[in-house]
């Protein structure tokens, strides 16, 4: 799907981002621990209709960063760019600190202050990641977002045990 970008106001905006989030959740759009990694959607800090789509993968910590347009990240080296900064400070507060670590398997020290940086307790790599994948995630998410409240059950969560018994 191409991003279609609208002009709001005399400022452009990735069109699919939905409107009036709060700030943070405007940065960080999407974030998940899935498919073996801790995914994302990274608003650009300087451009408002590019997001870049970061990686942390569990075990190797291999990174990846790179815009939804497969145009790799300028800012990562073997250290998280400031993309990665973000999804990972996210991620921390939407799953907790204890859930981030355990699925990217990182070993903090029970010794460890509560709120310090996960990031010390890991090294990374380089890796690739198919970021055309994550951001068909994303896109999807969004569309769950934009589903309206009610009624008609979701084909693509057929796969989600029904309450109840019987059958
Ligand atoms: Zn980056």
């Amino acid at each position: 799907m191409d991003n279609e970008v609208v002009d709001i106001g005399g400022r452009s905006v990735v069109g699919v981002l939905p409107p009036a989030r709060s700030r943070k959740l405007a940065k960080v759009p999407f974030v998940e621990l899935a498919d073996g990694r801790l995914q994302g959607v990274v608003s650009s800090g300087s451009d408002p209709a590019r997001v870049y789509v970061s990686t942390v993968a569990a075990k190797t910590h291999a990174l990846t960063c790179a815009t939804n347009n497969n145009r790799p990240c300028g800012g990562l080296g073997g250290y998280p760019c400031k993309h990665l900064q973000s999804l990972m400070d996210e991620a921390v507060l939407q799953y907790g600190i204890e859930r981030v670590a355990r699925y990217l398997r990182v070993t903090v020290p029970p010794e460890a202050a509560k709120g310090s940086d996960l990031r010390s307790y890991m090294e990374f790599t380089r890796g690739s990641a198919p970021t055309s994948v994550v951001f068909s995630r994303f896109l999807r998410y969004l569309a769950y977002l934009e589903l309206p409240a009610a009624a008609d059950p979701v084909p693509e969560m057929h796969w989600f045990p029904a309450t109840g018994a019987g059958r």
